[in-house]
């Protein structure tokens, strides 16, 4: 969408635009390649292209309204009342809205501009993905974060917020390092300036918005602060960062702002780092065919409430580096975990909790309800309470200490609220009726003379039924005409008499509508009197919202705290549902498993009523690298994949599936799955898997943990072979991190010859009666044989075929024993230390060269003949 109709009004020689399109065309301008909402009355229209894109998407009538440029405008519209369901469903498919509404009533335009005046309008919001605050428009579980990035010299500043709860956080990364960060991020929307990398799906704002000085000025005026200290010590790149959200989110809620709470700095290096295609790899947040079931978080979650929903898939996103965080966790989950009855009785106190931290962030964007009021005040009112309840409790977990003072604090504010609004507040104002009896005398007794009223007019229809003796009589309302007198058309005579008191308003088919002089008089004090409630009430709540916007910051802890505790309470469940361990951790890079599961894989066999057959994992320093041979659908990506999630977990601080776990903290983990086994997802060609295990290969450390699903697989055998040879010696010489790796060539089983801290394993199979029968169980040494025609037998390929391939395998496998088989000759390969030692020397030659360099000394000419020289060096051998 663009806003091309602009530039078509200004086409000399057109006829002349209405004065409403004129207007519509300013705004359309304005809201760029956002779709424009255009308030008439109780629609909101949409014209030209815009029209078309959402009768589109929202399959809605494409009608059109007058002329422009002598051709038919498209058009379409939405209710005002039910425009919420619309905008979910542009923003879900991927559009923006800008909000242009009526800024001044009719009336109003008529005295300023004479009858025919147009109703001034403006832009009042942008609807886009990241900037999202109501209920309707998000889901409960997730969080909605909206990233701003600025470089900075050689960083990225990353701003991150979730405007509907608060959070806030900056941190710096490397352009190296930034793909991992948004990967756990999982954004919602990227706001980047002018003239950034290319990152397609990303908002351009403009360069000016992401100056570091105006940065840090931003966040000093919007925190009210005089200077940043409590946040830390920023870098230029996280206040260019800062300061670039802060101006789009001014911008989407066209100045008025959304709740933030004083950033969170975060050092990358806090976090296991897990890049985009591991995370996809091991469906940690999501599964490979998209969604949440199935995934690893859908697998773990037993929180009770929203807010815990999304601080376990952020704990998930982003597991922790540091040990003393992690078992100060782990030590509150242990202690729900001994404690069931306390569990339950938290969990259940939990369940009648409202969503605090969204109401809250409502509240403070100003779009909060008399209904979010009362989900602050019943939320806090239970935090209360389950404060004093956990405070009761002896030996509390140092955790549980530190969060149980922000629970309460609040009483003032609770007693007010549960004495000002009812006990359900409405989500709408325009009726009021949601300030309590009893709050405020002057609005009660205007509610009494309203209700005297009402009072007053049922006995004026009993009057004058009698008085006219027309017994289907009846007073009736309606927003047009208000109070009226009406009867069936048969008896419209009767009150049209002259003298009979009433007055002829409106004929309709069946029936005739009056006016009467005490009707009136009644009306009007009914009328005055709802009014004048009416400001009464708004008066209150704004009031009320005052109460709550002074004390955001600490009603936004207490969600906070409610939410880490719900997390641990729902952990433990999990862990003591699946029979979980609490693990342990070394100083050393080791990962000692014992009895081992894959979540995932667990509970779907256990709905089939098959069993899981758990499996052990020892690696240490001097044993790091584990090679996993066996038949295909033998077990051994799903041996790999649980012991990968088994170290995300732990460091995340869950239980995890296993008898007793005890690991090395790992600094990076790596799933890598050989091509073929992904190509039904349409995405992986080998140079992807290629593309992945370079980067495992440059960036894995001896602290990482890397898992490779058969590597080398996407082409063809003696290539493939070859690669994954290479990649074995590569990372246990290289980047000698903690290793498991699965193939089915059964050549790498010589790699233990020459790699000492290789080990051969195996998933276990065998034969029987002819049958296949896999075990799933690993076991050590290699395997004897791959199995393939078993496999394919239990697949079942018709009995020819597969007789056939047996003649053939003989055929093979006895030119195999003739000639030493496929990774003959490889005896005497030189060791792949030799191969890094040249590589170095080489590097090294051109890294001299480069050192010595004055680069403002050399003519361009003299550069580029340097150039060719190098480029030459280079090549040499
Ligand atoms: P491979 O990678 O060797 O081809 P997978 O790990 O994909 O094999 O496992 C194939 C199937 O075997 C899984 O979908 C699962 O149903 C079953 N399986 C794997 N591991 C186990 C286990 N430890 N216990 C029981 N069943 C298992």
């Amino acid at each position: 969408m663009d806003s091309r109709p602009a530039k078509n009004a200004s086409l000399p020689g057109m006829s002349a635009p209405t004065p409403m399109m004129v207007q519509y065309l300013a705004l359309k301008a304005k809201a760029g390649d956002c779709l424009l909402f255009y308030r008439m009355g109780d629609f909101f229209e949409l014209f030209f292209d815009d029209a078309r894109a959402a009768a589109a998407t929202l399959d809605i009538a494409l009608t059109s309204r007058g002329e422009h440029d002598g051709k038919p405008i498209p058009m379409c519209g939405v209710p005002v009342h039910s425009a919420e369901d619309y905008l979910a469903r542009l923003i879900k498919a991927g559009h923006r809205v800008a909000i242009a509404e009526q800024t001044e009533s009719p009336e109003q335009a008529k005295l300023r501009g004479g009858s025919k005046a147009l109703v001034a309008r403006d832009i009042v919001r942008f609807v886009t993905a990241g900037t999202l605050t109501e209920d309707s428009l998000l889901d409960s579980w997730a969080s909605n974060m909206l990233v701003a990035l600025a470089p900075v010299g050689d960083m990225i500043g990353v701003a991150a917020a979730d405007i509907s709860t608060g959070h806030f956080e900056l941190a710096a990364v490397s352009p190296g390092a930034l793909e991992a960060e948004l990967a756990r991020l999982a954004a919602s929307e990227i706001v980047v300036p002018d003239g950034f990398a290319d990152m397609p799906d990303a908002i351009v704002r403009p360069r000016a918005d992401f100056d570091s000085v105006a940065g840090e000025a931003a966040l000093k005026e919007h925190f009210a602060v005089a200077n940043l200290d409590a946040i830390g010590a920023l870098t230029r790149s996280e206040l260019a960062a800062a300061g670039g959200l802060i101006a789009y989110l001014a911008h989407a809620g066209q100045g008025k702002m959304p709740f933030l709470k004083l950033p969170v700095r975060r050092e990358v290096h806090e976090h296991l780092l897990i890049d985009q295609a591991t995370r996809d790899s091991l469906e940690i947040n999501a599964a490979s065919k998209g969604g949440r079931a199935g995934s690893l978080l859908a697998e773990v979650d037993r929180t009770i409430t929203g807010g815990g929903a999304r601080q376990l898939a952020a704990d998930l996103a982003a597991p922790l580096m540091d040990k003393h965080r992690i078992e100060e966790r782990l030590a509150l989950v242990q202690w729900f975990h001994d404690a069931p009855l306390l569990r339950d009785a938290v969990r259940s106190a939990l369940r009648q909790l409202p969503d605090i931290a969204r109401a809250l962030g409502r509240v403070v964007a100003g779009r909060g309800s008399p209904r979010d009021l009362g989900q602050i005040r019943d939320g806090l009112d239970g935090a209360r309470a389950l404060r004093e309840r956990l405070g009761a409790m002896a030996e509390r977990p140092a955790l549980l200490d530190d969060l149980l003072p922000t629970l309460d604090g609040h009483g003032a504010m609770v007693d007010l609220f549960q004495r000002a609004l009812v006990a359900s507040p409405p989500t709408e104002t325009g009726q009021g009726g949601y300030i309590a009896e009893g709050y405020d005398a002057a609005l009660d007794s205007l509610r009494l003379a309203g209700r005297d009223g009402r009072q007053a007019i049922a006995q004026l229809e009993a009057r004058y039924r009698n008085a006219t003796g027309v017994s289907a009589l009846k007073i009736r309302h309606n927003g047009v005409l208000g109070y009226f007198v009406e009867v069936p058309a048969k008896n419209g005579d009767a009150l049209m008499a002259a003298g009979s008191g009433f007055t002829h308003r409106q004929t309709m088919a069946g029936a005739v509508r009056f006016n009467s002089p005490e009707l009136h008089e009644e009306a009007l004090r009914i009328t005055q009197a709802g009014g004048h409630a009416l400001a009464a009430e708004t008066a209150h709540l704004e009031e009320l919202i005052g109460e709550a916007m002074a004390r955001r910051d600490a009603i936004a802890a207490s969600a906070d705290a409610l939410a880490r505790i719900d997390v641990a309470a729902a952990l433990a469940e999990r862990a003591a549902e699946g029979g979980w361990c609490r693990p342990s951790f070394a100083d050393h890079p080791c990962l000692e498993i014992e009895g081992g599961r894959h979540p995932v894989v667990e509970s779907a066999l256990a709905k089939a009523g098959d069993r899981f057959i758990a499996n052990d994992c020892a690696l240490a320093p001097e044993r790091r690298l584990w090679l996993v041979s066996g038949p295909n659908m033998g077990g051994k990506s799903t041996f790999l994949r649980q012991n990968a999630l088994t170290v995300l977990l732990a460091q995340a601080g869950s239980y995890v599936p296993a008898t007793s776990a005890r690991l090395g903290l790992v600094d990076r983990l790596f799933s890598r799955v050989g091509a073929s086994d992904n190509l039904a997802r349409g995405r992986s060609t080998f140079m992807v898997e290629m593309v992945e295990t370079a980067a495992i290969l440059a960036q894995a450390t001896e602290r990482s943990f890397v898992i490779l699903d058969e590597v080398g697989r996407g082409t063809s055998t003696y290539d493939g072979l070859a690669i994954a040879w290479a990649v074995v010696e590569g990372i246990h010489e290289a980047n000698r991190c903690r290793c498991l790796f699965a193939t089915h060539y059964h050549e790498l089983t010589r790699l233990a010859d020459s790699l000492d801290a290789l080990s051969l394993h195996h998933v276990r199979a065998k034969e029987y009666k002819g049958d296949l029968v896999l075990m799933h169980e690993v076991a050590d040494g290699p395997a004897d044989r791959s199995y393939g025609i078993a496999v394919a037998k239990l697949a079942g390929l018709p009995p020819p075929v597969i007789a056939r391939a047996q003649t053939v395998l003989e055929k093979l496998e006895k030119g195999r024993a003739e000639t030493g088989g496929l990774a003959a000759g490889l005896g005497d390969l030189p060791l792949f230390s030799a191969a890094l030692d040249a590589a170095e020397a080489k590097v090294d030659a051109l890294r001299e060269k480069l050192t010595g360099l004055d680069i403002d000394a050399l003519s361009p000419r003299q550069a580029l003949d340097l150039l060719y020289e190098l480029k030459r060096a280079a090549g040499e051998d």
